[in-house]
């Protein structure tokens, strides 16, 4: 069916600029790793795409490597583009990245210029797009110099391939080493994507201050710890999620006692502020304005509705904020 636009879709989205640039990003945005690869439904995809899209979500993140196989959620999201909502381009922001491996030999892995021109072009032709908005060095490479991966980042800028320069999983020392370069050439870097959550809360200690010291926005991903943040696991591993699927990104013996414990008081805690476990997730990976936008996976529609409710109760007390550091120290 073809699609038709919600006339009504900034009405409920809030847009939160990224750092000290002149991009603003949706408070929820999508992340194509898991669920849009190829063995994956198509038509599932598509229907997320379109909700979220629907719902204000401009921004979707996707990387070279996401599938599987590797590449194919590129491929997907170009063919819903081309089907459904890339005449709107221009009201998206659509992220890729490089940095891990790509393709064998020495030039389809980590940070070298060769590797970095080459995998947007290819990033480019699955999309089937002249640009993306955001393009990221996907992680620090120990070997390449720092100088010449963020000269490979303003090149595309430069070449018209990216709008904008980002970084991920760097720690705070190289992210303001990297960022300094990126200011010296002229393309400043936009935004820092890292994991972040109630159950993953690394990036308080450093990497936060530098965020706001350079002005850069921070993107959090996996905010909902890939699902244990949700009610999915109350009654055992359901079979259609994660933890039950093929992914190895979550395990099974990741949901020990002890998180399933924690998981359940914040669970009751959520239940009073009248939200899901999931939604007061997101909620508190906002709550203070460090964070940019929050960058959700979904496995189907209703957990994207479920993750824009989100925004119906962003406020914490600090009596609660109290109470889920206490239920997190265990
Ligand atoms: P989340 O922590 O948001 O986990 C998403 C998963 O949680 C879903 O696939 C679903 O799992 C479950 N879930 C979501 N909403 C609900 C709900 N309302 N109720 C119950 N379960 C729910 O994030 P991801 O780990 O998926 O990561 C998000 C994005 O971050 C990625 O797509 C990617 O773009 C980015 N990322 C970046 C990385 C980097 O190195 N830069 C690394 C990892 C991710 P289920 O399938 O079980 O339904």
């Amino acid at each position: 069916m073809r699609y038709l636009e919600n006339e009504r879709r900034y009405e409920t989205m809030v847009y939160n600029r990224s750092g000290a640039s002149g991009l603003k990003l949706p408070a929820i945005s999508l992340g194509l790793w898991h669920n849009f690869g190829g063995g994956d439904s198509y038509e599932n995809g598509r229907a997320m795409v379109r909700r979220a899209f629907d719902l204000g979500i401009t921004h979707f993140d996707l990387a070279n490597n996401y599938g599987p196989p590797a590449g194919s959620a590129e491929e997907t999201f170009g063919r819903i583009l081309k089907q459904d909502i890339g005449h709107l381009r221009d009201e998206m922001v659509i992220s890729t990245k490089a940095g891990y491996y790509m393709w064998p030999g020495p030039y389809g892995d980590w940070g070298s210029r060769k590797y970095l021109i080459s995998s947007l072009d290819q990033s480019l032709k699955r999309l089937n797009l002249d640009y993306v908005d955001i393009f990221y060095h996907h992680r620090p490479d120990p070997e390449t110099p720092l100088e010449e991966t963020m000269a490979a980042l303003d090149l595309v800028v430069r070449q018209g391939k990216a709008l904008y320069v980002a970084l991920s999983n760097y720690s705070p020392e190289q992210t303001r080493q990297a960022s300094a370069i990126l200011k010296s050439l002229g393309t400043p870097c936009l935004i820092h994507q890292v994991r972040y959550s109630m159950l993953e809360r690394k990036i308080e200690e450093g990497l936060l201050d530098v965020l706001e010291e350079e002005r850069i926005g921070c993107i959090a991903f996996s905010p909902l710890a890939k699902g244990m943040l949700t009610d999915r696991y109350f009654q055992g591993i359901p079979a259609d999620s994660r933890a039950a699927g093929a992914s190895i990104f979550l395990k099974p013996e990741e949901l020990t006692e002890a998180v399933m414990a924690k998981t359940r008081q914040l669970n009751e805690l959520a239940g009073r502020r009248g939200q899901k476990l999931s939604q007061m997730a997101l909620a508190w990976v906002l709550r203070g304005g460090k964070v940019t936008s929050a960058l959700i996976g979904a496995s189907r529609v209703s957990q994207i509705d479920d993750a824009v409710g989100t925004l119906a109760n962003m406020a914490f007390t600090d009596e609660e904020l109290q109470q889920i550091d206490n239920i997190l120290k265990g």
